[in-house]
């Protein structure tokens, strides 16, 4: 049936049999992830695209078509690769389609089976565009999470470690060409071990020296069914005397001053942040924003006061930004600054790997006062 009206489309718009127009790019990949309560649709293209929102259409039972959301990807050419379109079947999607709308448009088209809101993101490196679907499952996967509460409404026991960067992507280079992805890994492991010294389980988004896309790590967070995701990351300013630790966490008033930041950790140049690009998941993130920020709070205090007094980094703050790793996160989450690779003291005291492992067990303790506030809350039964 999906074959028949991609088919359909393409004899209408007379397409079939005609030559490709040079200078268009291409889908390189179509991805897909089905989680407790919505799934997410990855296409990635060999070059930036550009779209005007996404549209959705009630169902035409006359056509024999379902309720779908559709999106325009101008100068791109797909030809018939995804003619057939990709099978999602999860309760939620029925399939991914892509064609050929006209000679320099591809029309991306999402078959629902339920609905109740969705949220796109546009990222780079690679380019790529993020669809998340929400909804009530039908059928049998129609059941919520183990713990029969959403993250953030439930105790910790699972803590997502993003050490951050990795393979290809070094991180911000500070000074003697220190690299920010060493520094990130060498904590995040420390950070887990403490973690499970205090009972968690602990689930990295990687342990080595690898390559990883943003919905890779966020993705690995939902399949683990984590509580809460913390990106460890390490700084860079071009003022070299801008040293000591600041936490950020996602919030819709973002602070300006913090989208150089946010653009650098991101990897996209500045002017294309914007963390609400489009997004009916607003209601989401109003409430696990309370719940990131108390976590921010909790893992900011260990840091700037749970080491030896001359090791204390400086207290810069909790802070809101705009990260996409955070954006993407359906928990409680935060990002790290650990220190100023860009500071000759600060870099210096971060080749230390004591230095580093005694950060990672001070962000552990602070996790754990975040879990044990968490459970007094939760006991107590009232605001949360
Ligand atoms: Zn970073």
């Amino acid at each position: 049936m999906k074959l028949r009206l991609t088919l359909l489309l393409m004899c209408a718009l007379g397409l079939l049999g005609v030559e490709r127009p040079p200078g268009l790019g291409d889908v390189v990949d179509v991805r897909h992830w089905s989680y407790d309560d919505y799934t997410r649709v990855v296409v990635e293209f060999d070059r930036p695209v550009q779209t005007e929102g996404l549209q959705r259409l009630a169902a035409d039972p006359g056509a024999d078509r379902p309720e779908r959301l559709y999106l325009d990807l101008e100068g791109i050419w797909v030809g018939r690769s995804y003619s057939e379109g990709v099978a999602v079947g999860d309760g939620l999607l029925q399939a991914i389609r892509l064609g050929q709308n006209t000679l320099r448009r591809v029309r991306l088209v999402i078959d629902l089976e339920r609905y109740s809101h969705h949220r796109v993101l546009t990222l780079a490196h690679p380019h790529r565009i993020v669809v998340d679907v929400y909804g009530k499952r039908g059928g049998a996967e129609a059941e919520i999470g183990a713990a029969g509460l959403p993250a953030g409404l439930r105790p910790i026991r699972t803590v997502v470690v993003d050490p951050g960067h990795g393979g290809r992507d070094p991180g911000a280079i500070g000074i003697g060409r220190l690299q920010e992805k060493k520094v990130t890994l060498r904590v995040a492991k420390a950070l887990g071990r403490a973690l499970e010294g205090y009972g968690f389980q602990v689930v990295y988004t990687r342990q080595d020296d690898r390559t990883l896309t943003l919905e890779e790590r966020t993705a690995f967070a939902e399949s683990a069914e984590g509580d809460l995701f913390i990106s460890v990351h390490a700084n860079a300013a071009p003022r070299r005397s801008v040293h000591g630790v600041e936490t950020y966490y996602l919030d819709q008033n973002h602070e300006r001053h913090a989208l150089n930041l946010a653009a650098r950790e991101n990897g996209i140049p500045r002017g294309q942040v914007n963390v609400l690009q489009e997004t009916l998941a607003k209601l989401h993130m109003e409430e696990l924003s309370p719940r990131s920020h108390q976590l921010a709070q909790a893992v900011q205090k260990r840091l700037v006061t749970g080491l030896p007094r001359k090791l204390r980094p400086e207290d810069l703050g909790v802070k809101k930004g705009p990260f996409y790793v955070l954006f993407l996160s359906n928990m409680p989450a935060i990002l790290v600054e650990v220190g100023f690779l860009t500071n000759k003291s600060e870099a210096k005291r971060l080749r230390d790997t004591d230095y580093l492992d005694r950060l990672g067990a001070q962000l552990a303790a602070g996790v754990n006062a975040y879990s044990d506030e968490q459970k007094t809350r939760l006991a107590a039964g009232g605001p949360r």
